[in-house]
């Protein structure tokens, strides 16, 4: 169930801040080219382990609305689902190798929604930050923009290519590599909370958050490097449900339920 069911449809008790209308003020810039991030978890739906095709299918709907609205998209797809190195390094294997896994699941996953979009008729290029030749394109800056420039659908791959890392600071990278306007975080529900609305009922959503707040409040959107990657080059993060059919256009489009993450955001977590 997601947040917006439990606390109403978008009803949940607000943080204090900017009203709604307030909030609403935030024009959605039109969009040339953005990066969704979507954690390797979004591809389980009911499972606890690995790809449910069913919601890989509703997402790959999610991705088609947006693209028919002539905004250039890429993808950056975690591997959570899979495996994680972190997980692995606390079963004995040592950290690089097993990030190295966590890099290959996150391969698995981009094939797979790189094989649903092309069923439904999206061009899609898997770029990855590993070269495997006979499966994908080794990622290249320029070989990237060309392809979205084509309105080709890219998704990223391996994440940096480097153990340490995570698919989060992958997809900070690549959003400001790729010169995007915005990076949207597709998550199970509708923007930060002050704490997980899927088991605390009070938490409070936020409207607009500074980069500075999530950091210092240590909200669990993404982790650190990606916050200060994202601060650093100005990349707005748009955190929106994907359990919600449509969301991702409408926040696309400025409308529906999202926390924005900016230089400028008010709200006071939880005071
Ligand atoms: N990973 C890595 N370097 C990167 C990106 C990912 O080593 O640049 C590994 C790391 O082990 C991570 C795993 O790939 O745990 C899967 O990525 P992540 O945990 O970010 O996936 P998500 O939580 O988004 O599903």
């Amino acid at each position: 169930m997601s947040a917006r069911q439990q606390g109403g449809g978008g009803q949940a008790e607000r943080a204090p801040g900017p009203t709604v209308d307030e909030a609403r003020l935030w024009k959605a810039p039109d969009y040339r080219r953005i990066l969704l991030k979507l954690s390797g978890e979004a591809l389980m739906g009911e499972s606890s382990f690995g790809l449910d095709t069913v919601t890989v299918e509703r997402i790959a709907q999610e991705v088609k609305s947006v693209v028919g609205m002539g905004v250039q998209l890429c993808l950056v797809i975690g591997g959570g689902n899979i495996f994680r190195g972190v997980e692995g390094a606390t079963k004995g294997l040592d950290r690089v190798t097993a990030d190295y896994m966590g890099m290959l699941a996150t391969v698995i996953n981009a094939l797979a929604v790189q094989g649903v979009l092309e069923a439904i008729g999206i061009h899609t290029r898997v770029l990855s930050a590993i070269p495997m030749a006979s499966m994908c394109e080794p990622y290249i800056r320029r070989r990237a923009i060309r392809h979205m420039e084509k309105g080709r659908v890219v998704i990223f791959a391996a994440g940096t290519g480097s153990p340490y890392f995570t698919t989060d600071t992958a997809a900070a990278l690549r959003a400001v590599e790729m010169d995007c306007d915005a990076m949207f975080k597709g998550t199970q529900v509708d923007g930060v909370y002050t704490d997980d609305p899927l088991k605390v009922p009070d938490a409070k959503r936020f409207d607009r958050l500074s980069y500075h707040d999530v950091l210092t409040k240590d909200l669990k959107v993404m982790d650190a490097s990606a916050i200060s990657l994202s601060r650093e080059n100005h990349i707005p993060i748009l955190v929106f449900s994907l359990q919600e059919p449509g969301a991702f256009a409408e926040v696309v489009a400025g409308r529906g339920t999202f926390t924005i993450i900016t230089e400028e955001g008010q709200n006071d977590a939880g005071s």
